[in-house]
């Protein structure tokens, strides 16, 4: 038999061996099991991540803090370091950076509520380090190397989303660049991969659910998905956040804002807290049906 050297897009045995063993799992059931600020990740959990795409002022991270953390989220996300794709900005498209950090700090300590947050420039790590309970590396960066190095070092737990053209074969080398530093805690976040067809002419991503099935064959990391980048469109973000939990994802990651079509940043795919509210509920009940104990905060 003639032995594929260079399979580039999908997982050889031989990749598993000598390209991410640290990624691989040692037996079938095998599962990193941790906890990220008292937050339990494993198979009985699926953390939930909530909050806005960006940290616009003091007032929303406040409001999205109080209300999401009453709902059951687990982690308050949003980020004030933003991979916005066009460089031209507005007052109220702009990003608040250092000032967006200290807010996600105050709302953090004020509600007891974990943060996560993106990473985009290494200099700026010992600042995010302040309030980031998890670093977050966007679709964007999942290949830059030196960064990953350089955040797993900080020795902070790690959500590494998918690139949107990678395979899972690359996602797992990013990985592996993690946890070659001996940080253990890194989590995986499919949030929609590129293809010919979207469905729909506001759509960019396609929420690639297979991804979890076969990241899960492979790895023992915790798999987690991100259906509102995915989709980019808030009618579509509750299934796709049900067929998650139903596919064995270990977590969502929701974005969620008070007032949506006025979101700053990506208002088609935000649900507001009334949503999250019926869809924490509903993702209980799916997980119920697969065994997880609590879904966010909540004990299903
Ligand atoms: C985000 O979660 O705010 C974000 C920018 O996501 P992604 O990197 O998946 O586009
Ligand atoms: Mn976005």
């Amino acid at each position: 038999m003639i032995e594929n050297k260079a399979p580039g897009k999908d997982v050889s045995l031989e990749d598993i061996k000598t390209k991410f063993p640290l990624a691989a799992k040692k037996d079938p059931l095998h599962f990193s099991e941790f906890d990220i600020a008292g937050i339990k990740f494993g198979p009985d959990s699926a953390p939930i991540f909530a909050g806005p795409n960006m940290v616009e002022s003091e007032e929303l991270i406040d409001d999205c803090a109080k209300n999401l953390k009453s709902k059951g989220a687990s982690f308050l996300r949003g980020g004030a370091f933003k991979p916005l794709t066009f460089p031209y900005r507005s007052d109220k498209y702009n990003e608040t950076r250092e000032l967006g950090i200290e807010w996600l700090y105050k709302a953090k300590n004020k509600y007891d509520i974990p943060v996560i947050t993106e990473i985009m420039e290494e200099k700026f790590l010992p600042i995010i380090s302040e309030a980031a309970d998890i670093l977050q590396i966007g679709t964007r960066n999942m290949q830059n190397y030196p960064l990953l190095t350089a955040c797993a070092r900080s020795g902070k737990p790690i959500m590494i989303k998918r690139g949107f053209g990678c395979s899972l074969r690359d996602w797992l080398g990013a990985a592996e660049y993690i946890l070659l530093e001996g940080n253990t805690k890194v989590i995986l976040c499919e949030r929609g991969v590129v293809a010919p067809h979207t469905h729909r002419e506001t759509s960019r991503f396609l929420l690639d659910l297979q991804v979890i099935p076969a990241a899960k064959e492979i790895t023992h990391l915790p798999v987690v998905t991100d259906p509102s980048h995915a989709t980019f469109w808030r009618p579509w973000v509750r299934s796709m956040a049900m067929a998650s939990i139903a596919a064995g994802a270990d977590g969502v990651m929701l974005e969620v804002h008070p007032d949506p079509p006025n979101a700053a940043v990506d208002p088609l795919q935000s649900i507001d807290f009334e949503e999250f509210s019926k869809l924490i509920h509903d993702l209980s009940r799916i997980g119920k049906i697969v065994n997880r104990k609590t879904v966010g905060e909540k004990i299903v």
